[in-house]
Order: C-alpha cells, then sequence, then structure tokens
C-alpha cells in the first residue's frame, strides 16, 4: 500500500464516508483520488502526455476549439453518451492532447480507461507470438478488450497489411459487440487530399467495412486548422520534415 495512504484522512477520519450535513454520507474525496490515481497508474498514457489537461489546451482556431468543446461535453456527459469519438486531423492540431484529456477526465470520474498507440498495440501484439517474451497475446489483449473506455491512438498509421487489418478488425468489432466506448484519432482523411503525404485515405488503411463499422461506433470530430491548406501545400517543402 501506499505509505501516504496510512495517513488518516482529516475528513473522513479514515472511514472513507464523508458527512454531509443533513444528507448522510458520501464516499470520502481521498477514497475517490485514491481510486483515480489507481486508473489513472495502469491507463498507459505516456510521459509526455500525461499533464495533457482542458485547462492546458490552447485552441489555436475555431475547428480546434469546436473539437476541444466537443471533447468536454464528452466527459461531462459520459456515460450517458456511449459511442466514441473519431477525430480526423492532421499533425499537430491536438488530437492525442485532446484524447488524452477525455481518458484524464474519464478517470477523474471513476471510469477505468486505457490508452494505446495504435502502432505500440500492434508491435506488442506482435512480440507476444515470440517464444522468448513470455507474453501471451491474450495478456496484451485482454486488457484492451475489458477498458471500459479505449483510445487508440493514430489509427491506421501502420503499414495495411492483411495481418494488421484482420488484428484491428477483431479488436474493434469486439469492443462494439460489448458496447464499449472507443476513441480513435488519426491523420488520415475520409477523401484524399492533394499533395499531402497522406494522400491515403482512413478507407485505404483499415479497410472499407472497419470505416464503415466506425460510423456506428463513433462521432466524427474533424480537425482542420484555418492554415490547414498552406500547411498541406508547406509539407511539400521542409517544414514538416520530422513527421512520417
Ligand atoms: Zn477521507
Amino acid at each position: 500500500m501506499d505509505p501516504d495512504t496510512i495517513q488518516i484522512c482529516s475528513i473522513c477520519g479514515g472511514s472513507g464516508w464523508e458527512p454531509i450535513e443533513g444528507k448522510g454520507v458520501r464516499q470520502c474525496r481521498c477514497r475517490r483520488e485514491s481510486r483515480s490515481q489507481t486508473l489513472l497508474g495502469r491507463a498507459n498514457i505516456p510521459p509526455r502526455y500525461q499533464r495533457c489537461s482542458f485547462e492546458n489546451f490552447e485552441p489555436t482556431c475555431p475547428s480546434v476549439q469546436r473539437a476541444l468543446m466537443v471533447s468536454r461535453k464528452y466527459v461531462d456527459e459520459y456515460p450517458v453518451i456511449d459511442i466514441g469519438l473519431l477525430f480526423i486531423g492532421t499533425c499537430g492540431v491536438g488530437k492525442t492532447h485532446l484524447a488524452t484529456a477525455i481518458l484524464t477526465g474519464l478517470i477523474n470520474k471513476g471510469v477505468p480507461a486505457l490508452f494505446y498507440d495504435f502502432r505500440d498495440l500492434l508491435k506488442e501484439i506482435q512480440d507476444s507470438y515470440n517464444p522468448n517474451t513470455h507474453t501471451s497475446e491474450l495478456r496484451i489483449l485482454t486488457p484492451v478488450f475489458d477498458a471500459e473506455v479505449l483510445v487508440l491512438d493514430e489509427l491506421g498509421a501502420n503499414k495495411p497489411t492483411e495481418w494488421v487489418q484482420e488484428t484491428i478488425t477483431h479488436i474493434i468489432t469486439k469492443r462494439y459487440n460489448d458496447s464499449k466506448a472507443t476513441i480513435f484519432t488519426t491523420n488520415y482523411q475520409d477523401y484524399a487530399l492533394a499533395g499531402s503525404p497522406y494522400s491515403e485515405t482512413l478507407t485505404d488503411r483499415i479497410g472499407i467495412r472497419l470505416r464503415s463499422r466506425l460510423r456506428e461506433m463513433c462521432r466524427l470530430v474533424l480537425i482542420e486548422g484555418e492554415d490547414y491548406r498552406e500547411r498541406i501545400r508547406d509539407r511539400r517543402g521542409s517544414r514538416f520534415v520530422s513527421e512520417p
């Protein structure tokens, strides 16, 4: 047990129940916070994104501002809202920041949630076939299936081999059948953009069946910066050389 939790809480005196005048008791903040901390520790959020919140997100244009509003609303309304979100937008518009902020917001509400980069997930599954790693495929997949809310970042980032498509279809179909919300981010658009490094569409990357499944299980959040077209053009130059 965390040594901090041994300290006696000044609100509930260690009982876990906080008295509310005239109304009885409710679960004490110390228990709620300790549950959130536990969930956060299991959420697999990469260190780079661990501090991402709505408060430190700076929308750069109306489209990003709308995405922020949708994200906040999602946390407020969950679990009344039972579908996921699909963030589509180019690199650097803040999709992962928003997805992580949603995840953290839900965890603070006590919702067990998990983060996975699409590429890392596939790599871990692939590695699990290696007899030397002593990890089974199921050990990787069980938390992915079980998480009440899953963020799958960078959907479509892997080369769409048959194995990749089968694996991702399996994961998403399972979560869909279990009525579990999944939040996706992707750099791939529904329509090919001339001159963009992402000239392939999301359908090209994940297959037509899965793209249509995502329509049923997600609300689309399209993020287009005001300077979007310029940035797409700039990509032909060297401004975004570090991107894939
Ligand atoms: Zn307490």
